[in-house]
Parts: structure tokens; C-alpha cells; sequence
């Protein structure tokens, strides 16, 4: 029998843990009455917003439209100021985009993470990514903006000494994302968790074209004051959510479980480890990103082995969209040419890590 290495498993950098239960929640949901927007947004919202102890959630379609509904709500415009971190998915930036403001990035320090102590002055929103789950400590922020809305795609679970990322300790708004690979999953999904009712309001009117009843000619009557989106959740993805939320501690324990394997096997190796989170804080280890020397051979030779590695991520402003950019970013760019992302995902057994880290070091020759 061949033991080509193609004969393996391809082991993904990162993917969804879907048990029968799961299943049967959604089946339930079609079952039922409400298809969109019923009982089950109701109870994700609320399971959400006590689970990160924040006063209100409001579910999205997805954690780009969460964002850019956060924005929208900040009352962010064409003449603002953005910014946010060089090392993210594009969503971070395209969101204020969206809504006509410009774009600036701040570059990042040993956390992987924006440096809050360079935020310049005259910024409108700030967008902080808590890159990889690593919680962001908040507390001081230079020049701090009149809105900072927290990208907490890779962050639900995580936690810092002020409690749980999304309780908006230091922020006016934290948006999460449940696309498959993220902490939990609705297929697509995300969700805005804020402390402030006027934020949420002005959020859920977003996310609904802008419907605003008057019953003003009667119960039927309303207004658009200003244009929304369509970017509802359904009940069928919320339900999803609601049953994936249970399961959230274990998964974090489990991820992080991983992280300190990995921590053990890798250390000596010639390779850079993830930052670790900071005493009384909670990573989170949506993924984990290594850094090498010899980036692109070492990713080549790990997908020949079936480790299906992944690189997060190219700088947003070496974009195309972002072309013309000119702000400094050399941290960014430095950890950029190294970076790789080792698979990291709940289900992700013993067996699987160690042929992980056994390719590594035939790779890098230790
Ligand atoms: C995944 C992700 C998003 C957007 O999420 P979607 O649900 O895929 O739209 C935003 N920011 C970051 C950092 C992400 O990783």
C-alpha cells in the first residue's frame, strides 16, 4: 500500500465543530413559524449579550455587515477619520469605506495588535482587531477617538482583566463574526454587542432598510428617515448560533488547550511563537500564527504534506483598494513576511498536531 503523502488527511488551518444537536436545533426552526427574524434572533441577542455582559446585541448577516452597521450607527460619514490595524481581514477597513470615510492604519506592536499608544489625533472611529483572539487591553488609547468600535471577529470567548471581550469596558461597540472558522458559527452571521440603547437602536434600524414606525396614519405606517441595508440574520442561523454558544467554553478550552501543545513541541524550534495573552487575560486562539524565515517554502512544504496552513494576512493597505496608501507600517509588513497560521480548531486531535509539528521540524531542520 502507497503511503504517499497524498494518502493522508488533509488537515485544514481551521474549521467548524457541528454536532447532532446543532443539526436539530436548525431543523426546529424550520418546523416552526418564523423563518427570519423571530423568536430565535430574540434569544441569540439576548444569550449573546449576557454571555460578553453587555446591555444589548443586534445580530447581523455577517461580521462585515455587524461592522459596517456599527459604523453607520456612530453616525460615521464621508469627511471622518478612521482607523485601524494594517494586520486584518479588509473588513476592518472597507467597513468605515462603506460610508465614505477615509482610511488610516496604525501600525502594530509585539501583540500582533494595533499599537493603542500611536492612535494620531483627529480620528473619528477607531477600529481595534483583537488579532487571533489576543485580548486587547483598551484602557489607554492615545488621542482617543470619539467612537471606538472593537473587531472582535477572532475574540468571542477571549477575555481581559476587565472582564469579557464585547462587554465595551473601554469601547461604544464590539462587532463579532460567525463565519465557519471563527469561535462559533451560523453558517454565515454576526452580531454587535453595545451598552448604549441609542447605538442599538439606531442598529437595528440599519439593518432594516431603515424602517422607523411612525403609526402616524395608523399601525401600518413608516418612515425611512435614512437608507439601511438589508443584512438580517435568519432564525434558522441564529438558532444555529444559540446552540453553538453552549459549546463556547469548551471550544476556547480546547483551543487553548492547543495553543500550549503547540507552545511545549514548537519551543526551540527556529521560529517566533504567537504573543501570549497577558496575566488575568483569556486568548481566545482563533488561530495560531507562527512566524518563519523562508515563509513561502516552509507554507509550500506543509501543504505538500497535507497541512493545509494559511497565511493572515497581507497587509490591508498593500491592497489594490487601498493603493495610494502611504501610512508607515513596518511592523506590520515585517511580521507579514513570516507569518503562517498552524491549524487550531476544536476538534483538531493529538494525532493531527503531532504530524503538524513533526513536518515542522523535518521543515525547518531541527
Ligand atoms: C472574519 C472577519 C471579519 C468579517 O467577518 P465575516 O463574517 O466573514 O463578514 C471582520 N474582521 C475580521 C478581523 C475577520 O477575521
Amino acid at each position: 500500500m502507497s503511503t504517499a503523502n497524498s494518502d493522508l488527511a488533509r488537515i485544514p488551518y481551521g474549521r467548524q465543530t457541528i454536532d447532532e444537536d446543532d443539526i436539530a436545533a436548525v431543523v426546529a426552526v424550520l418546523r416552526g413559524d418564523w423563518l427570519t427574524q423571530g423568536p430565535a434572533i430574540e434569544a441569540f441577542e439576548r444569550a449573546i449579550a449576557e454571555r460578553v455582559e453587555a446591555e444589548h446585541a443586534v445580530a447581523f448577516a455577517n461580521g462585515t455587515a455587524s461592522l459596517h452597521g456599527a459604523c453607520a450607527a456612530a453616525g460615521i460619514g464621508p469627511g471622518d477619520l478612521a482607523a485601524t490595524s494594517p494586520l486584518t481581514f479588509a473588513a476592518s477597513a472597507n467597513c468605515a469605506r462603506y460610508l465614505g470615510a477615509a482610511v488610516t492604519f496604525v501600525d502594530i506592536d509585539d501583540t500582533l495588535c494595533m499599537d493603542t499608544q500611536l492612535v494620531p489625533p483627529g480620528v473619528d472611529v477607531l477600529v481595534p482587531v483583537h488579532f487571533a483572539g489576543y485580548p486587547m487591553d483598551l484602557s489607554s488609547v492615545t488621542n482617543r477617538p470619539k467612537v471606538i468600535v472593537e473587531d472582535a471577529a477572532h475574540a468571542l470567548g477571549a477575555w481581559t482583566t476587565d472582564g469579557p471581550v464585547g462587554n465595551c469596558a473601554h469601547s461604544d461597540m464590539t462587532s463579532f463574526s460567525f463565519h465557519p472558522v471563527k469561535p462559533i458559527t451560523t453558517g454565515e452571521g454576526g452580531v454587535v454587542t453595545t451598552n448604549n440603547a441609542d447605538l442599538a437602536d439606531a442598529m437595528r434600524r440599519f439593518r432594516t432598510h431603515g424602517i422607523t414606525p411612525t403609526h402616524e396614519e395608523g399601525k401600518w405606517s413608516y418612515d425611512i428617515p435614512t437608507v439601511g441595508y438589508n443584512y438580517r440574520l435568519t432564525d434558522l442561523h441564529a438558532a444555529l448560533g444559540l446552540s453553538q454558544l453552549r459549546k463556547l467554553d469548551a471550544f476556547i478550552e480546547r483551543r487553548q488547550a492547543i495553543a500550549a501543545r503547540y507552545d511545549d513541541s514548537l519551543a526551540g524550534l527556529p521560529l517566533t511563537l504567537p504573543p501570549k495573552a497577558p496575566p488575568g487575560s483569556g486568548h481566545g486562539y482563533h488561530i495560531y500564527p507562527i512566524r518563519v524565515a523562508n515563509r513561502r517554502s516552509v507554507f509550500e512544504q506543509l501543504h505538500e504534506r497535507g497541512i493545509a496552513v494559511q497565511v493572515h494576512y497581507k497587509p490591508v493597505p498593500m491592497l489594490g483598494a487601498y493603493a495610494g496608501n502611504t501610512d508607515p507600517i513596518p511592523k506590520a509588513a515585517a511580521a507579514y513576511e513570516g507569518l503562517i497560521s498552524l491549524p487550531i480548531f476544536p476538534t483538531l486531535d493529538e494525532d493531527s498536531q503531532d504530524r503538524v509539528v513533526g513536518a515542522l521540524k523535518e521543515i525547518l531542520g531541527a
